[in-house]
C-alpha cells in the first residue's frame, strides 16, 4: 500500500515549487469523507484515491491533478457535494472533480445509446481540461490493476469498456505506456484462457528470443560504435501478448509465422539526424524489407508520435522490426500528452505555465474534438459510437492533393473522405475522382502515397449512398446533415399536400389557405413554430394534424359548418362521394404504379420488410425521408405503425400495362418423406413459374420444411403457385414468409 508521504516525495522531486500543502489538505479531506468505506478487496477505500494520486505523481503531473486524484471519488461516493469542494479547494479543482463525477457512470455497456451519450459527455469534459482525461485514465488503470476482487461479470464488463473506450483514448492521446497496460489487463480478464495459453507459448520461446535479441543488440552496438554514430541505449522487446493475440486472430496465423515477435528500439540523442544516421547503419548490416520502412519523424502521427520504423531480414532469415527515435520522441511515445509536463521547467512563472497548458489543450482539442464536434446535434447515437470507434484507431494513410498537400486519413478512406477533408464544399459537389491520374469509382479505397484529384460539378449534391463508402466522421456527419436537410424539404412538401387534401375535403379552395402567408404564420405561431414551413414540416412528420390546422384557419363555427362529417345528408342528396379522390400517379420502382388515394405526386417506395406483391392488400405509411412507404397489410410492422394513425394513408395498386416479376419466399410444411423437394419444384415448374431458390430441412419433430423462392407477377399468380404446391401429395401447408 502506498502512503501519502511517498506521493508527496514524488511530487516534490519533480516539482520543487509545488504546493504540497494543497495535497495534504486534499488527502485529509478524502480520508475524512471516505472513512469507514472499503473496497472489494476489503482494504480501506482510501487506498484507491492514494494509488490514483500516485500514478498521477509518477506521470509528473502538477499538484492540482494529484490533489484531484485524491478527491476524485468524494462527490461520487460520499455525501459531499460539489459546492463544498469549491469552498475548500477553489474553482480549478472543482472543475476537474465535477468533470470526473459527470463521467463516473459510464458503465452501462448493454445500452449502446447510453454509452454513446456518455462517451460524448466524457470527450467534451476532457476537452475542457486535459487533466480530466489523465486523472480518469489513472483511475481506470488502478481499478484494472486491482480487479481480481470483483465478480467475473463485472470484471468482464469493465474490461470490455476499457478495450472499447479507455485504451483507444489513451492511444489517441499518444500515451503508449498507459494504453499497453490497459489493453493487457483487459485482455487477461476478458479472455483468461487465450491469455494463459499464449503466455505459455511465448514463455517457452523466451530463452531463444532473448538470445536472439542479445545478439542483435550486440551487433547494433558494435556497428554504431564502429561508424561513430552516437546513441543513448538499445532496448530489445518481445511483442506484447495482447497485440500478438490480435495479430494471430486477425491474420489467422500461428505464432511461428509472426515475423515481429521481437523488435529492437534504438534511442538516440535529441537530434533527429542521429535517427537517420542510425537507420543507414542498420540498413547496412541487414537487408531491409521493402515497403516496411516508415518515417513517422518527417510526418508525425496525429497523436504526435514520432519514430522511424524499419523491418530487416535477420541473420537466420527471420525478419524483425527496428524502431529508432530520440529520447524526447521516446518520452512522447510513452506518455503522449502527459509528456508535456515532463520537460516543463519547475521554476516556470504562472503565465508561462498557463501558456503551456493552453498549448496542450489545443493539441488535445485537435485530437479529440473531431470525435464530437459535428455529432453533437446528431440523434443517431449508434452510428456515432461506430464512427467514434473507427476514429479512435487511427491506422492512417497519407494521400496527396495534386498540389502536393498531405491529407491524412484513416485506413479504408475513400475519395469521398478525401474530398470532405479538403473542404466541405468540395465534398458536397464531388462527382468523381482520379487516383494517380486514373478515374476511379468514389468507393475506391485510398492507399498510402496516392495522388488524388477530386472532380466537382457546382450543381452536384451528396448522395445518401455515400454513407456506405465514407469512413471519416467529418464526411459522414456532413452527408447525414445533408440528408436531414433533404428530409425536411420533403416533409414540408408532404405537409403542404396533406393540408391541401384536408382543405379539399372541407371544400375550402386549396391555395386560399396555403398561399395566405399571414394566416399561415399566425397558425404556425399558435403551435410555437416560427414559420409556415415549420408548420408544413410538422404536418409532414405527422406531429400536427392537418384537420386541427384547418380548424384554426376557419374558426370553430365555420369549421363545424363545413366539416364533411356533418354534411353526410347533403352529400347523399347531391350524390357526391367523399372528398377522397383517387389521383393517378406515383411510380414506385420501375413500372410498378401504386395509387395513393387523395394525395398527388408523392414518392412511394415498397417496404423492404414485407415487399408487397401486386394484388395483395396494402397500406401506406408516411415515412421520414422516404415519402410513402407501402406495406403489405399483414406485415408484422404494420401494427406498430398504426400507433401513428395520422401517418397512415390509403393506397391501392394502379393498373399496369407491363407485368413485373417479383421474388416471393414460401414455406411448405410437409411430411418427412423422400422426393418432397422434387415434387414441389416439379409442380411449380409445371405452371411455368420460375424458381430462384429451394432448400429442404427437417424440423426436430420430424416435419419437412421446404423453403422455395418463386418468381411471380401478382397475387393471382402467387395464389396459383400456392394452390399447385398444396396439391403435391405430402404437403401439409404452404405460407408466404418474411413479410
Ligand atoms: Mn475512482
Amino acid at each position: 500500500m502506498i502512503r501519502i508521504e511517498e506521493v508527496i516525495a514524488t511530487v516534490s522531486g519533480n516539482r520543487p515549487n509545488a504546493d504540497i500543502d494543497l495535497i495534504r489538505r486534499a488527502y485529509l479531506f478524502s480520508a475524512l469523507h471516505h472513512r469507514g468505506q472499503t473496497r472489494a478487496s476489503g482494504e480501506p477505500y482510501l487506498v484507491h484515491p492514494i494509488a490514483v494520486a500516485n500514478i498521477l505523481a509518477e506521470m509528473r503531473l502538477d499538484e492540482v491533478s494529484v490533489s484531484t486524484g485524491l478527491l476524485h471519488d468524494v462527490v461520487e461516493d460520499t455525501l459531499v457535494d460539489i459546492d463544498t469542494i469549491r469552498s475548500y479547494f477553489g474553482d480549478e479543482i472543482t472543475l476537474l472533480v465535477d468533470g470526473l463525477t459527470k463521467i463516473a457512470n459510464i458503465s452501462d455497456l448493454s445500452k449502446e445509446k447510453q454509452q454513446a451519450e456518455n462517451v460524448r459527455k466524457m470527450v467534451l469534459a476532457m476537452i475542457t481540461d486535459v487533466r480530466v482525461v489523465l486523472i480518469k485514465l489513472a483511475d481506470r488503470l488502478h481499478n484494472m490493476r486491482t480487479m481480481q476482487y470483483l465478480k467475473p461479470e463485472k470484471r468482464e464488463r469493465i474490461s470490455q469498456e476499457t478495450l472499447d473506450i479507455y485504451a483507444p483514448i489513451a492511444h489517441r492521446l499518444g500515451m503508449g505506456k498507459m494504453r499497453s497496460e490497459l489493453e493487457d489487463l483487459a485482455f487477461q480478464n476478458l479472455y483468461p484462457e487465450d491469455y494463459k495459453r499464449l503466455a505459455i507459448e511465448v514463455d517457452a520461446r523466451r530463452p531463444e528470443l532473448e538470445a536472439a535479441l542479445e545478439k542483435i543488440e550486440a551487433t547494433i552496438t558494435e556497428q554504431l560504435t564502429a561508424n561513430e554514430v552516437p546513441f543513448v541505449r538499445i532496448e530489445g522487446r518481445v511483442k506484447r501478448l495482447y497485440s500478438l493475440w490480435k495479430k494471430l486472430k486477425k491474420q489467422k496465423i500461428i505464432i511461428e509465422q509472426v515475423y515481429d515477435l521481437i523488435a529492437a528500439r534504438i534511442i538516440t540523442e535529441n537530434d533527429r539526424k542521429y535517427c537517420y544516421l542510425t537507420m543507414s547503419v542498420i540498413h547496412n548490416i541487414w537487408t531491409p524489407v521493402p515497403e516496411r520502412f516508415k518515417d513517422w519523424i518527417a510526418i508525425p502521427r496525429d497523436n504526435l508520435y514520432q519514430s522511424l520504423h524499419t523491418s530487416v531480414i535477420g541473420d537466420g532469415g527471420q525478419p524483425f522490426e527496428v524502431q529508432i527515435r530520440t529520447e524526447e520522441m521516446h518520452h512522447v511515445a510513452e506518455e503522449g500528452v502527459a509528456a508535456h509536463w515532463k520537460y516543463k521547467e519547475s521554476n516556470l512563472g504562472k503565465k508561462e505555465e498557463d501558456e503551456a497548458l493552453d498549448r496542450l489543450r489545443k493539441t488535445v482539442e485537435k485530437l479529440l474534438l473531431p470525435l464530437v464536434e459535428e455529432t453533437r446535434d446528431n440523434e443517431d447515437s449508434e452510428d456515432f459510437i461506430e464512427t467514434l470507434k473507427l476514429d479512435l484507431y487511427p491506422k492512417d494513410v497519407y494521400a496527396f492533393t495534386p498540389m502536393g498537400k498531405v491529407i491524412q486519413l484513416p485506413r479504408g478512406s475513400t475519395p469521398i473522405d478525401f474530398a470532405y477533408a479538403i473542404h466541405s464544399v468540395v465534398g458536397d459537389t464531388c462527382t468523381g475522382a482520379k487516383i494517380n491520374g486514373r478515374i476511379v469509382p468514389l468507393r475506391s479505397e485510398i492507399n498510402n502515397g496516392d495522388v488524388i484529384e477530386i472532380l466537382t460539378t457546382q450543381s452536384s449534391k451528396p448522395s445518401g449512398d455515400w454513407l456506405n463508402h465514407a469512413v471519416t466522421s467529418r464526411a459522414r456527419n456532413r452527408i447525414r446533415h445533408w440528408i436531414t436537410q433533404q428530409q425536411r424539404t420533403e416533409s414540408i412538401d408532404i405537409g403542404r399536400k396533406l393540408l391541401e387534401k384536408e382543405a379539399e375535403k372541407f371544400r375550402v379552395p386549396l391555395k386560399k389557405l396555403t398561399n395566405n402567408e399571414t394566416e399561415m404564420k399566425r397558425i404556425a405561431n399558435d403551435y410555437g413554430l416560427s414559420r409556415p414551413d415549420d408548420l408544413f414540416a410538422s404536418i409532414g412528420y405527422g406531429k400536427t394534424l392537418p384537420r386541427n390546422v384547418l380548424a384554426k384557419f376557419l374558426g370553430a363555427e365555420k369549421f363545424s359548418e363545413l366539416d364533411p362529417e356533418n354534411q353526410k345528408q347533403t352529400r347523399l342528396k347531391t350524390g357526391m362521394k367523399t372528398g377522397m379522390k383517387a389521383v393517378r400517379k406515383l411510380i414506385g420502382m420501375g413500372e410498378d404504379a401504386i395509387i395513393v388515394r387523395g394525395v398527388d405526386n408523392l414518392l412511394t417506395t415498397r417496404a423492404k420488410c414485407c415487399n408487397p406483391l401486386r394484388g395483395e392488400d396494402i397500406i401506406g405509411y408516411i415515412s421520414l425521408g422516404k415519402g410513402i412507404v407501402v406495406h403489405n397489410k399483414r406485415c408484422k410492422n404494420v401494427s406498430q405503425l398504426m400507433v401513428n394513425k395520422e401517418r397512415i394513408v390509403d393506397v391501392e395498386w394502379a393498373k399496369s400495362e407491363k407485368e413485373q416479376i417479383q421474388s416471393v419466399q414460401l414455406l411448405a410444411t410437409t411430411e418427412n418423406r423422400t422426393g418432397m423437394l422434387a415434387g414441389i419444384t416439379n409442380a411449380i415448374a409445371d405452371i411455368k413459374t420460375g424458381i430462384r431458390d429451394a432448400r429442404a430441412n427437417v424440423s426436430k419433430d420430424d416435419i419437412g420444411m421446404i423453403e422455395v423462392t418463386v418468381e411471380v407477377y401478382d397475387k393471382k399468380h402467387l395464389d396459383k403457385v400456392v394452390g399447385a404446391i398444396e396439391h403435391v401429395p405430402g404437403v401439409i401447408a404452404v405460407e408466404r414468409i418474411n413479410i
